[in-house]
């Protein structure tokens, strides 16, 4: 289960609850762990003036990853929740433990930077990637249902005008 907190001053989720939705089933079914996950939105000004900010953080300790929003595209938010859920996988799977995960853990720990490698690929490009062209397929596929809805509506009121026109005209 991912359970979203949304502390963000713009209310980042209330206004993307559709999209967000969709990505955290997506991930829930995709992505193989056994413990509940927090998500939590958070604004952090000053950060998001550092162009090499932090821009999501996981604690395998609560349990909890926290996303700063700051000035962010959505897409790139959803991407770096993806990368971190991916670290609540190996936390699961016991593959973070007592591992120090400050600064410089990614070039000093090759077993971390194994870890940082994998949430990478799964995280940014497997899983991130294929969530969005599967929800651009299902919304493209929804979209053309609706098409096909308004010809036939369109059709039905046509062949009503051409009756009347008919009538008249007799
Ligand atoms: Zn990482």
């Amino acid at each position: 289960m991912i359970k979203v907190t949304d502390n963000s001053k713009d209310g980042i989720y209330s206004s993307n609850m559709e999209l967000i939705d969709n990505f955290t089933d997506y991930s829930s079914k995709n992505l193989d762990f056994n413990k509940p996950v927090e998500v939590e939105f958070l604004d952090d000004e000053d950060n998001a003036k550092n162009p090499l900010g932090t821009t999501a953080h996981y604690n395998p300790d609560n349990l909890k990853i926290t996303i700063y929003v700051t000035g962010r595209h959505l897409k790139d938010i959803l991407r770096s929740m993806s990368h971190e859920l991916i670290h609540h996988v190996q936390n699961c799977r016991g593959d973070l433990g007592g591992r120090d995960t400050e600064l410089g853990y990614a070039q000093d720990d090759k077993h971390m930077r194994g870890m940082e490698h994998e949430a990478y690929t799964m995280g940014n490009i497997m899983n991130f990637r294929d969530f969005e062209d599967n929800y651009k397929k299902k919304v493209f596929k929804e979209s053309l249902a609706f098409d096909n809805l308004n010809n036939y509506r369109k059709n039905i009121l046509n062949n009503k005008f051409k009756k009347l026109v008919e009538n008249i005209e007799r």
